[in-house]
């Protein structure tokens, strides 16, 4: 179904786990060329290489912290010496940094979620779209950016969460004028929105906390990575959406219906 991304070069932020690392898998089997990207080097870098290897395509790792403006140049300046260039580039890297209440919030927690969650999906998208638009141009197709939002930029966040919502939803509102002005340079801009997804994201709750929690969604239960990953392969894909730009695919159990 996804023929078309085999060989494709596919830079994903913030994908050691959870759901940037089920989307590294995803695009791994169908046999693209994927830079999985982290704060710091894992660990286990070695055998999750050796493993991420073994599914069909081709996997490398790149350290940056995409929070910096800087390394999101450096980042983007890595893979395309690695791989020649940019077709897709997902900006997954995102998250809390911490809960605060309104009363809490000082300008280093404020810089801190925002350059998380804002600056490094504009920063890293900024430095590729050259490389997107020359892509592009050469394959006679599109190039696609897809960036994570979530259900949070919609509902404002829940307790302590009001900026990063709020940064969320900031990414929700740009990627209308990233459609306008470089729809011309043949890329596409499309969103994929998380509901609850199990992963370190709710490190914080135990598993009944989880449980409680899931049963209140439609569909009864927090979702699991892998079943996020196929939306980014959807939209990474020309031959499946070279018609979508600009949209926001919400994946969350039905836990919120914009
Ligand atoms: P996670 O904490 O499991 O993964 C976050 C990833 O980002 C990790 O690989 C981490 O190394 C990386 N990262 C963090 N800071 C970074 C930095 N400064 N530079 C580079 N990499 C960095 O979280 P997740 O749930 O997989 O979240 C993935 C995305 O989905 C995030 O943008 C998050 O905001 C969004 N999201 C998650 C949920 C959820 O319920 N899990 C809901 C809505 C949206």
């Amino acid at each position: 179904m996804f023929d078309d991304l085999k060989g494709k070069r596919v830079l994903i932020t913030g994908s050691t786990q959870g759901i940037g690392l089920a989307a590294v898998e995803a695009f791994a089997r169908a046999g693209a060329k994927v830079a999985m990207n982290g704060r710091r080097t894992p660990a286990d870098l070695e055998a999750t290489l050796a493993r991420l290897n073994g599914l069909g395509g081709e996997v490398v790792f790149l350290q940056a912290d995409v929070s910096d403006s800087a390394a999101c140049g450096t980042l983007v300046e890595a893979f395309v010496e690695r791989f020649g260039g940019i077709d897709v580039l997902i900006n997954n890297a995102g998250g809390l940094v911490a809960r605060k209440p309104l009363p809490e919030i000082d300008d280093a927690f404020f810089d801190a979620v925002t350059d998380l969650n804002s600056r490094s999906a504009l920063m890293v998208t900024k430095h590729a779209l050259p490389h997107l638009k020359a892509a592009a141009a050469q394959n006679g197709t599109t190039s696609s950016v897809i960036s994570v939002g979530s259900v949070a930029g919609y509902t404002g966040g829940g307790p302590g969460a009001g900026l990063y919502g709020a940064a969320k939803a900031w990414l929700h509102n740009i990627q209308k004028n990233w459609v306008a002005f470089h729809t011309k340079d043949g890329i596409r801009f499309n969103m994929v929105s998380p509901g609850t997804f199990d992963t370190a994201f709710h490190a914080d709750k135990d598993e009944d906390t989880k449980a409680r929690i899931g049963s209140g969604f439609p569909m009864g239960r927090f979702g699991r990575p892998e079943e996020c990953a196929p939306t980014f392969l959807f939209f990474a894909s020309h031959a499946c959406s070279g018609y979508i730009t600009g949209q926001v695919l919400d994946v969350n159990g039905g836990q919120y219906m914009p």
